[in-house]
């Protein structure tokens, strides 16, 4: 046995259960599962596999990563990590996996505030999951007074191991578990919001792939039967919580962009604003308070 028949048969069986990115898949599975990398791959995937316990345990491993692929479990609850902003989350079944989509949000934030006004900025996100959002802007954007929420403690676990590894000593993310606002500490105020709430109509969910409709946590998918809940409580409730002038910036499905801002319009918010993902679909409303 070697390593590259190990990379083609289990190429053959995520093949076989249909995911799109089998030969990629089988190369990061069995990497993973030999803790090695590309280049000790390439010179050693002719070579006759040795019998030591350490190598059979590998093997074992691979094939378990695979036959989880072939459930299809999302690569990166299985690897335990994604890339977002150039950094690495840790992420397990408790959170969403962060989006490349969701960088347009933490860009445009970025591209609105300077350094000097990111240090000063009160900060608040709501739905945090991973804490990809609020920790890559304290990382990135060098903001240092920030809350994030959410309702799951399991999510929350996942945010502050995140935060212990990402951020530096001393810079402390604020975590606090509860339904949207109820989770801060009365009297609290913030100068920008930020959110990536759920909002996929409920019956659109069972439409997903089954990677995120069998896999990736419901509560963080599921924005009612409209999908517009949390953008109507996030916009009728947020005036306690925002300073005059305040900003907000919420990711929202394609097709959201109208109906989120007539929202936030009829809650006194101006400057309303759509911007558009990578991909040149509608992704992120913001708005200012005040
Ligand atoms: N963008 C995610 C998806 O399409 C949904 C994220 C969300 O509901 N906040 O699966």
């Amino acid at each position: 046995m070697t390593l590259y028949q190990l990379l083609t048969e289990g190429e053959q069986k995520l093949r076989e259960a249909k995911d799109a990115e089998a030969q990629l898949d089988a190369r990061r599975l069995l990497l993973e599962a030999f803790q090695t990398d590309t280049v000790h791959f390439l010179m050693n995937r002719m070579l006759q596999l040795s019998k030591e316990q350490t190598v059979e345990q590998a093997v074992s491993d691979y094939w378990t990563m695979i036959e989880r692929r072939c459930q299809r479990e999302p690569i990166q609850y299985i690897l335990g990590s994604q890339e977002f902003m150039g950094l690495t989350f840790r992420v397990n079944h408790h959170v969403l996996i962060p989006r490349q989509d969701t960088e347009t949000l933490v860009e445009q934030v970025l591209k609105e505030h300077t350094q000097s006004e990111r240090r000063a900025k009160r900060l608040l996100d709501l739905c945090t999951g991973s804490g990809c959002i609020a920790i890559s802007l304290m990382v990135k954007g060098g903001f240092r007074y920030v809350t994030a929420t959410d309702i799951s403690e399991d999510a929350l676990s996942v945010a502050r191991e995140n935060a212990h590894c990402l951020l530096e000593p001393g810079c402390q993310l604020k975590l606090c578990r509860g339904d949207l606002f109820q989770a801060l500490e009365p009297g609290g105020k913030f100068d920008i919001l930020v959110s990536n709430p759920p909002y996929i109509p409920t019956s659109v969910i069972r439409e997903l792939q089954p990677e995120v409709r069998n896999h990736e946590p419901v509560t963080a998918l599921d924005g009612s039967p409209d999908g517009k809940v949390f953008y109507r409580r996030i916009a009728g409730e947020a005036e306690q919580w925002l300073n005059p002038g305040a900003a907000v910036y919420l990711e929202i499905g394609y097709d959201q962009g109208e109906a989120v801002c007539g929202l936030l319009e009829e809650h006194g918010f101006n400057n309303i604003k759509v911007i558009k993902d990578l991909p040149g679909l509608d992704r992120v409303v913001r708005a200012d308070y005040g």
